[in-house]
């Protein structure tokens, strides 16, 4: 895998899929993080005098659903580079911008099904591609593994930070090594589950997980929480005996809220498991987007050693299981 600063840029047409997959409420940007992680790779680009084919998706459009338009981004991103950015909404030939940005790529239903047609057509905006999306590197998107077919490819900045921090928890991590798993999606957390205990001393399960996994035959070094309130948070013997795991701890990955924390009512698991990993000494990973929010809502998330911009992502990536995303730009040759 080649990272954006082995590339000869200058004069080049680069195509970055990026991630511009923002939570929007009210036509506003309620958090802008994702778009920040992509600013440094972009702004190395233009300084290098590259121009830009910027590429995304958002949310999950069943349609050509206005509301998950990409234009929503277009000031925000345009103003953080200090340069115009151009809407394009088709794919038909286009004159030559500084930086241009695609309409939602997930309106087009031969994204999400790996159309090389579709690769094919993105990547004739190109010389070159980048891929700056770690949090969604683990599905096999055209963006993801059909473009590097057609244009030689490059990790942006932000992708090789985190397959760096990544490797070394997969390798060689300190042990004793616990995982906290919480949330909702089963189809991609038992999977993770599975795997992660054959990595962890320990893999804690917390969130609507604990009863999804009932009926499961899970690993022996799996705890799933004992005891519950009113199925939407952990309960009190559940937080006793996380925290004193979470006590012997060398390393800590986290990924998933313990209940429903957008309820203060429900918060108290995740708050309470929170402070035990902030106060351990061990080297603490978290990752996911509702994780991230409950720790900053928490004012903890500063406590954390890396933060991860990917959740099913990171949970596969540690699982020793190869990313599609990561498969094209040949990062296991
Ligand atoms: P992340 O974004 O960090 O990967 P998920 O998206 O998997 O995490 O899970 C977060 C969601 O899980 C939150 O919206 C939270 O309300 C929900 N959740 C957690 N515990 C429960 C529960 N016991 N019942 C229902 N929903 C839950
Ligand atoms: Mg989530």
């Amino acid at each position: 895998m080649k990272s954006v600063k082995e590339a000869d840029v200058s004069g080049k047409r680069i195509v970055v899929r990026c991630d511009f997959d923002v939570p929007v409420k009210n036509g506003q940007i309620e958090d802008e993080t994702r778009i920040n992680n992509s600013l440094p790779t972009l702004q190395y680009l233009l300084g290098k005098g590259g121009k830009l084919f910027l590429i995304s998706k958002m949310g999950r459009p069943k349609f050509r659903d206005p509301s998950l338009s990409l234009k929503v981004v277009i000031e925000n991103v345009s103003q953080k580079l200090g340069k115009e950015v151009v809407f394009k909404e088709d794919l038909n030939k286009a004159r030559l911008e500084d930086i241009v940005l695609l309409e939602n790529l997930r309106f087009w239903p031969e994204e999400e099904k790996g159309d090389l047609e579709f690769s094919k057509k993105l990547a004739s905006f190109g010389d070159l591609y980048v891929n700056e999306c770690f949090a969604t590197s683990h599905r096999s998107d055209a963006s993801f593994v059909g473009v590097p077919k057609y244009l030689q490819s490059f990790a942006g900045l932000n992708l090789v930070r985190e397959v760096t921090e990544l490797r070394k928890i997969l390798n060689d991590p300190e042990r004793p090594l616990i995982s906290i798993i919480g949330g909702a999606k089963l189809e991609t957390k038992l999977p993770a589950i599975n795997n992660l205990a054959k990595i962890s001393e320990k893999v804690l399960v917390g969130g609507r997980l604990m009863f999804e996994v009932g009926g499961q035959v899970l690993p022996q070094n799996v705890v799933v929480a004992p005891d519950d309130i009113d199925q939407k948070d952990i309960g009190s013997k559940s937080i006793r005996s996380f925290e004193n795991i979470i006590k012997s701890a060398r390393t800590i990955v986290w990924n998933g809220p313990m209940g429903v924390f957008e309820e203060e009512a429900y918060l108290k698991g995740s708050q309470e498991v929170a402070k035990a990993v902030s106060e351990s000494k061990a080297y603490k990973v978290v990752g996911g987007g509702d994780t991230i929010a409950v720790l900053e809502k928490l004012g903890l998330l500063a406590k954390m050693d890396y933060v991860s911009t990917g959740g099913g992502a990171m949970l596969e990536f540690l699982a020793g299981k190869k990313l599609p995303g990561l498969v094209a730009l040949r990062y296991y040759d």
